[in-house]
């Protein structure tokens, strides 16, 4: 099921123009607007051609590897409302708000750690209080880690001075998606400033984070040319990692009756992104296996780079409603599989010091 705005661009075939695979050689290619939109497009055996070129520009810079994340959910509470999540404000009355402690949180960091995983990933919702929960405890990662750690985060928004703290106690990298690069539709989407979003993420660019952002696709009035135009933000930021999430119609928010994003469309942003910067880290992320089983094995192979494996204590993890009580909650043996049966191997991060 497609939403009308990007249906017209894609599954139809409508508006569909010429592509020619041969120039998915150029590397100047993405430059063009219009190509990014062109090979947005595609279906058949153009979109077969671009994902191979894309798993060949992986393959030039990472080799096989498949870098593997260890996820730490530290809190389900958030001050924004996003019209398409269930952690939104308006929701937190009758959620069940969990805060990890900083022991819980260190116990999950024992067992990533076991796994043999050296990328520690917290995710919350977007609260002042997580500034001070992860990053007093930021040495302490370190100090378990008698190797190489990369200390990633996805908070939201912070202040400078707060981003700033947060460098200092060590972390390595921050994640905070733009969500959509048209600025009517984010305001509408988050109810929050998105010139705020993108100042936030210049910041840390300046600051020597490594940074990633990210595009939901499907959004209800999204268009494709909006698409390309996320694509060529992360690319003007200075991005480190970009992702490319399909929009799923979580319950118990606005959007609940909405169709849910286009897989395909998403594989096909995933493949640009390889090809616009072949350095990127691109995860193939769980709501492509929440909208389709065996779509995580389908993004590594449209170019994706990037896996993460969900370590929060399966209590709390049920109340982490970021697609709702039945989002796909990856395990460890599901990642070694699908790297198993891309032909791939798990390697660690590319970042840590
Ligand atoms: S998507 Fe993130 S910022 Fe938006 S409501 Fe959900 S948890 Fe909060």
């Amino acid at each position: 099921m497609f939403n009308d705005t990007v249906a017209f661009a894609g599954q139809s075939g409508i508006g569909r123009q010429q592509v020619d695979a041969a120039e998915l050689s150029d590397p100047d290619l993405f430059w063009d607007r219009d190509a990014i939109i062109r090979w947005l497009r595609v279906r058949g055996a153009e979109q077969e051609s671009l994902f191979a070129a894309a798993r060949s520009a992986r393959e030039r810079v990472y080799g096989r590897g498949v870098v593997v994340r260890g996820l730490i959910e530290v809190t389900n509470l958030c001050r924004v409302n996003c019209e398409f999540c269930p952690m939104r404000r308006d929701n937190t009355k009758h959620n069940t708000i969990f805060q990890l402690t900083p022991e819980q949180i260190l116990e999950v960091v024992a067992e990533i750690k076991s796994a043999g995983i050296n990328i520690v990933f917290f995710q919350a919702g977007e609260v002042g209080k997580t500034t001070r929960l992860v990053g007093d405890l930021i040495p302490e990662v370190y100090a378990r880690f008698d190797s190489p750690v990369e200390v990633l985060l996805c908070l939201g928004n912070k202040t400078d001075a707060e981003f700033d703290f947060l460098k200092k106690q060590g972390a390595t990298s921050y994640i905070l998606k733009h969500e959509t690069s048209d600025p009517e539709l984010n305001e509408r989407m988050r109810h929050s400033s998105f010139e705020d979003r993108v100042r936030c993420l210049r910041t840390l660019v300046q600051m020597g984070f490594k940074v990633g952002t990210g595009a939901i696709v499907g959004l209800p009035g999204q268009s494709v040319e909006s698409l390309a135009a996320d694509l060529e933000l992360a690319r003007d930021i200075g991005a480190h990692m970009v992702s490319g999430s399909p929009f799923i119609p979580a319950p118990d928010t606005p959007l609940a009756g909405s169709p849910g994003g286009d897989v395909e469309l998403t594989l096909n942003f995933i493949a640009i992104a390889r090809l616009m910067n072949p350095a990127w880290l691109i995860p193939s992320v769980s709501a492509l296996e929440r909208r389709q089983g065996g779509g995580q094995l389908n993004g590594l192979a449209a170019g994706a780079n990037v896996l993460t494996v969900n370590f929060t204590p399966p209590v709390e993890q049920e109340k982490y409603l970021i697609y709702g009580k039945d989002r796909y909650v990856v395990r460890n043996d599901h990642v070694t599989e699908i790297v198993r049966q891309a032909g791939l191997e798990r390697t660690q991060s590319v970042f840590a010091a």
